[in-house]
């Protein structure tokens, strides 16, 4: 199977390189507003035109397409932007291409081709507050051994951490490199490696997987996971004080004049921080999630929002709902790619109120019971553990290969009680080999 994925490395720019991704950002984000304003123009020039009667050929064509933007801008880059020639061109097509998906997902979603929500026409990206980034897609971009990166017209820039898990793969074939976007969190830059991997994936899951069944996961904020299994995960190292630095820095925000230069700055320190407690969740739960991929028939994970907000408050449950959300995101992935299963409990499904041994109800559990006493089995456990078990039970109640094959239509009990819902994408992945699971869109 061939599959997509994404290798991620912060960047450890000089100033020059630094002033370099900066202007390489704003070519792209000039370049989609150029064309952004061209189409506007285009369209009101079309109105124009349909009032007086025109029709067909006859009207102004609107570049609505990357072809056909790309070619507009060629022709128009040496008045509208004469310093074009200090950015590569893969900057200023970036910014097109990010218009040209912005225009057909606006086509798509008005014939109803698209899913969700009803797309708006794009908008003019501000300095400041438009994301920074471009991205290669062709000529000499990629690592440079394994701590430098080359970028076109921008130079060999350092990464923070090796590269050897990607420069091994590039080195003997098993990966090839589709495009590389540069962008900027929270005040770094980073380097994200579209890959594409050639993977040997199991028709099913192994001797060893099916030995050791199905695992609930119920995530926390004390501990990083607790699993079904009675085992508890501990958070990765060092979060606990960037927690505390975080609740410090929301406080100082909180308490900062709006409009201040004093808030953009405490502004700026909280997204820092914010996104190192993510990166170092990320981190621990990309151990996790290998492993339990590897060693579980199926995974089963609550859905978003619930667990929010039952259980967690305010920071915690911030920093729940996108471990939860990134918990789902690489074990679609990598249940694909080692023969397991994820199944995601239905978005009501009571599992920290549920007694695992009974199935006995206790509506009034409030947020502080950190212990779950069953009134009718007699049960006392912890409570993450709890939600853990009934979370496997919805999965051991009506058999992997089920719910693996048809999700939650078998008739047990349970299964009928609480549909299983399967998380699309993951479908037959690891059968057919045609789908591959999408890497991390930059
Ligand atoms: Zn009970």
């Amino acid at each position: 199977m061939r599959a997509l994925q994404a290798y991620r490395f912060a960047l450890d720019p000089n100033s020059v390189q630094l002033a370099d991704l900066h202007r390489h950002a704003g070519a792209a984000r000039f370049a989609y507003n150029w064309g952004l304003a061209r189409v506007k123009a285009a369209l009101a020039q079309r109105d124009a035109e349909q009032s007086y009667g025109l029709t067909g050929d006859a009207l102004t064509p609107v570049p609505w397409t990357l072809p056909a933007l790309r070619l507009a801008w060629n022709a128009a880059k040496r008045d509208v932007a004469p310093w074009w020639d200090e950015c590569s061109k893969e900057a200023f097509s970036a910014g097109l291409d990010q218009l040209a998906r912005g225009l057909k997902n606006v086509t798509d979603s008005r014939k109803g081709t698209r899913k969700g929500r009803r797309v708006g026409f794009p908008r003019f990206k501000k300095r400041g507050k438009a994301r920074d980034s471009f991205r290669y897609t062709t000529g000499a971009y990629g690592p440079a051994g394994d701590r430098r990166v080359k970028l076109p017209r921008i130079g060999w820039v350092k990464t923070h951490e090796p590269m050897g898990a990607l420069t091994a793969r590039l080195a003997d074939g098993r990966a090839r490199l589709l495009g590389a976007t540069v962008s900027r969190t929270a005040g770094r830059w980073f380097v994200s490696f579209t890959v594409e991997v050639d993977r040997t994936v199991p028709a099913g899951p192994s001797r060893r997987q099916r030995a050791a069944g199905p695992v609930g996961v119920d995530l926390g904020v004390k501990h990083l996971a607790v699993l079904s299994t009675g085992e508890t995960i501990p958070n990765p190292k060092h979060l606990g004080s960037a927690l505390r630095r975080l609740r410090k820095a929301s406080r100082s925000y909180a308490r900062s004049k709006p409009g201040s230069a004093g808030r953009r700055q405490h502004a700026a320190r909280l997204g820092r921080i914010h996104a190192r407690v993510a990166h170092q969740r990320r981190d621990g739960l990309h151990k996790l999630t290998t492993r339990l991929a590897k060693t579980h028939t199926s995974i089963v994970v609550e859905d978003l929002h619930v667990a929010g907000m039952v259980r967690n408050r305010r920071l915690a449950r911030a920093v729940s709902d996108t471990g939860m959300a990134e918990i789902r995101r690489q074990l679609t992935h990598k249940t694909g790619w080692y023969g397991s299963t994820l199944v995601v409990a239905d978005r009501w499904y009571p599992s920290s109120k549920t007694c695992s041994g009974c199935g006995w109800r206790n509506p009034s559990l409030t947020l502080a019971d950190r212990t779950f006493t069953c009134q009718s089995c007699e049960l006392v456990t912890d409570r993450d553990l709890n939600a853990a078990v009934n979370l496997c039970h919805l999965v051991a109640a009506s058999t992997s290969e089920t719910v693996n094959a048809r999700g939650g239509d078998r008739k047990t009990a349970l299964a009928r009680r609480v549909p299983v819902k399967r998380e699309p994408g993951t479908a037959t992945a690891g059968q057919t080999g045609s789908a591959s699971p999408q890497g991390e869109a930059a």
